[in-house]
């Protein structure tokens, strides 16, 4: 089976879409590469950023891979987080609670809550890149809701459906996530061949 190693330490990324390709494909983390590296994510866009984590990985190892990097876009904040979504609370470290409650100070007098979640894939394959994106409309909830999933779900709210991702559930977003319509659009193009 051919293989192909996708740029992430993420047991759940990498469970999720070994469940989509994983019949076709086989699906290696970075670890089972022995890849420890401390990949730099210095672009200032998310296609950037997962173009730089799968061209580390081709120059280093030689291998076919992808990598995926996401950002909530919030229009009341100019499209911020963005790119800096993950340290949005802390320039020096990931914190989801503070990354949340963050938020939700800075739009308690927004006009409008809109946002999206984008996720951009970076393929390289034979030597030749690709890029894929997946995004999800939604809006900011104005306090936490729900139990599941993680980072922002709590607080957004996607497709007018009423409910924060964390109160759907990960089966409902796994159906319309960002990064399930990335993954998609990335199993399509892997499966054509
Ligand atoms: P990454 O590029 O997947 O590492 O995600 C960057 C940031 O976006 C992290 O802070 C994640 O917590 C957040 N994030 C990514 N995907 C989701 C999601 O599906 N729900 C909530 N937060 C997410």
């Amino acid at each position: 089976m051919k293989k192909i190693v996708f740029a992430t330490n993420n047991a759940h990324k990498l469970e999720e879409i070994r469940a989509i390709l994983g019949d076709r494909l086989q699906i290696l983390g970075l670890s089972e590469m022995g890849c420890h590296d401390d990949i730099p994510e210095t672009a200032d866009t998310l296609e950037g950023n997962a173009l730089l984590k799968a061209r580390w990985v081709s120059e280093h190892y030689g291998v076919d891979c992808f990598a995926d990097d996401t950002g909530l876009e919030v229009d009341a904040l100019g499209g911020r987080p963005g790119v800096h979504t993950a340290r949005y609370a802390f320039p020096d470290r990931h914190d989801p609670e503070a990354n949340t409650l963050k938020l939700l100070d800075e739009l308690k007098d927004a006009d409008t809550r809109t946002a999206r979640f984008r996720t951009a894939i970076a393929l390289i394959l034979d030597g030749k890149e690709y890029l894929f994106e997946g995004v999800v409309e939604g809006e900011i909830a104005t306090e936490q809701r729900g139990t599941e999933g993680f980072g922002y779900d709590p607080v957004f709210i996607p497709e007018n459906l009423g409910k924060t991702f964390a109160e759907l559930g990960v089966e409902v977003k796994n159906g319309i996530s960002h990064r399930a319509r990335a993954v998609a659009k990335l199993a399509a193009f892997l499966l054509k061949g």
